[in-house]
């Protein structure tokens, strides 16, 4: 177990608040070296300031001026291929940006306020790969039984749980797990958080839905369809469909149960006989907080607030009576 000091403050001393680039990197090499998994500013009156979120919860850092922040938004949009005359309407962004330190991608999120604009930057990739199933953290028994999906040739495998509970990771872990050059994997995702150049990536954006990319892959004779979310009728609908006619579904729900699982694709219009007969696997996922062994959860040098890790937690459920 690594005593490491987990969130140094002193970092941000030294941090250069001149040069936007240098500022980027600065963030980029904290993130790295201390599991940041987003940093927020908010813009006030008459300054900004910057909070970032670490196991789950944020944490205030600094305040700096809004003339910096200026220059910070138009490098980082320009960066991105943003228009940064736009500071009226939200704009989302993503940016590949290598240290010293590695690779990163982040996902960049403006939004006008009545100060100015906020933003939030997602680092995403920090490990620079996906995860494999073994290295997710998972009790035994979780891990055989994600183990046994590469054995499920055709049928409905759900991952639920609340956003932030570390659903896309498991997904992507199951992906790798999954992935031979044999098969045709193809991913349709609200954004790609992952990149894995292995399968084909599908972008949901304004002008193509996550039924009409559906449709379309249903098309380009796939094995595995990786759905981010199911979240409309004809989605539901069509990936049950896919499920029924050989294809191997892996699709993420926001849903805490698996009665609320069942009951919202229902609503979705999904007659339960048809969901039953597809249904392989429900996973809800959650993560824990991991109380710091050195001060006992009391707050210490060493772990955020109490909290030294987190750690996912699944419930798995199987064989559906039909
Ligand atoms: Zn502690």
């Amino acid at each position: 177990m690594s005593t490491k000091e987990k969130f140094p403050l002193s970092f941000f001393s030294e941090i250069n608040l001149k040069n936007p680039n240098l500022f980027l990197e600065s963030l980029i090499n904290y993130a790295l070296d201390f599991d940041i998994t987003d940093f927020h500013i908010e813009p006030f009156h008459n300054f900004v300031r910057l909070k970032v979120r670490k196991l789950g919860r944020l944490k205030y850092i600094l305040n700096f001026s809004k003339e910096f922040f200026k220059k910070f938004v138009v490098s980082l949009k320009s960066l991105a291929n943003l228009d940064y005359t736009k500071n009226f309407k939200p704009q989302d962004g993503r940016v590949y940006v290598n240290t010293k330190k590695g690779k990163v991608f982040l996902r960049l999120s403006f939004l006008p306020g009545i100060h100015g604009e906020n933003l939030v930057i997602r680092v995403l990739n920090k490990k620079g790969s996906i995860l494999k199933l073994e290295h997710l953290g998972l009790d035994l028994n979780s891990y055989k039984k994600l183990k046994e999906i590469k054995t499920i040739k055709h049928g409905l495998v759900l991952i639920c749980g609340p956003t932030g509970s570390g659903k896309t990771t498991t997904l992507y872990a199951l992906i790798r797990d999954l992935f031979s050059p044999q098969k045709n994997i193809i991913s349709i995702e609200d954004p790609v958080e992952y990149l894995y150049p292995a399968i084909r990536q599908i972008e949901v954006n304004e002008k193509l839905t996550y039924f009409e990319a559906l449709k379309s892959s249903l098309r380009q004779d796939p094995d595995i369809i990786v759905l981010g979310e199911i979240r409309d009728e004809n989605t539901a609908k069509t990936a049950i469909r896919a499920a029924q006619t050989g294809h191997l579904v892996l699709a993420s729900l926001h849903a805490y149960s698996l009665k609320t699982t069942i009951s919202r694709l229902i609503n979705l219009g999904v007659p339960k006989q048809d969901l039953l007969e597809v249904l392989k696997l429900v996973i809800i996922q959650s993560l824990d907080d991991v109380p710091c062994p050195f001060c006992k959860g009391k707050s210490c040098k060493i772990c955020f607030e109490g909290i030294f890790d987190k750690k996912p937690n699944l419930k798995i459920f199987e064989n559906f009576p039909t």
